[in-house]
């Protein structure tokens, strides 16, 4: 709901009307495009075009321990491969496998993640399972006691080129927006720390221009 460029509430899915002195989108990048009013050009154009990176993530449950440092990394060379980094969950979390067996995931990066989408799960798996097998010497099919697909459909920011440019020119134009925040790691950068430190962003805000309102 905006009045005279300025954030006044929310409209729910549904109709219904939400006032608000101050709103803070903490959604994804691409839902936050939705939701921005159509009145703040730039923001909405920058969120409807942010570069993230779309992932298709292989676990493999394994009847038997490895031992691994818990996160390996691998280079596509001299052949080509699709998936450059490993985790074996087992020995990052020890505490939530009492088994002890083996859980590791396969992870591919841009522009190789893209590819594999459109791959099935079953070609995914098959894939993974044959990569893995340079990251875990001796890992065989017979090892795997059950496997699947995790897909990302947004997984996290993509700083293409000219990219940290364009996110200063966002930050500077939401600011100029009164009554709205956005809190979301892609923001800042990639991690949980980054979304914690844009919430705490957000709120700062909110409370600064809840502070200015109750003073007029
Ligand atoms: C597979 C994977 C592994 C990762 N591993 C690590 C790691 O080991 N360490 C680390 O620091 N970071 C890691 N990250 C990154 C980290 O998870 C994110 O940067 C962080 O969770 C983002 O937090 P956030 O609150 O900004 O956004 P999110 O946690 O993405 O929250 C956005 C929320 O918006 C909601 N939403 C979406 N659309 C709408 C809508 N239309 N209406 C209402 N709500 C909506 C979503 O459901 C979601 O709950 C990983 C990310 C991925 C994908």
């Amino acid at each position: 709901m905006v009045e005279a460029d300025s954030v006044k509430g929310v409209t729910l899915t549904g109709g219904r009307k939400v006032e608000a002195d101050h709103v803070i989108l903490c959604t994804t990048p691409n839902a936050a495009a939705r939701i921005t009013p159509d009145e703040f050009v730039r923001p909405k154009a920058f969120l409807e075009d942010f570069h993230h990176t779309r992932l298709a993530l292989a676990y493999f449950y394994l009847d038997r321990p490895i031992e691994s440092a818990g996160v390996s990394f691998g280079i596509a060379c001299p052949e080509r491969r699709y998936f450059n980094l490993s985790i074996n969950h087992t020995a990052m979390r020890p505490y939530l496998v009492p088994s002890g067996k083996a859980i590791i995931s396969a992870w591919s990066a841009y522009p190789d993640a893209s590819d594999l989408l459109a791959q099935s799960d079953e070609e995914v798996l098959a894939r993974a399972l044959d990569e893995l097998k340079l990251f875990y010497p001796g890992l065989s099919s017979e090892w795997v006691e059950h496997s699947e697909v995790v897909r990302h459909d947004w997984a996290y920011a993509r700083q293409a080129p000219g990219d940290c440019k364009r996110l200063l020119e966002f930050r500077d134009d939401a600011c100029r927006h009164a009554g709205l925040s956005y809190a979301n790691a892609d923001y800042n950068l990639v991690s949980l720390e980054s979304g914690v430190i844009m919430g705490k962003r957000a709120a700062q805000r909110a409370v600064q221009s809840l502070t200015e309102l109750v003073s007029l």
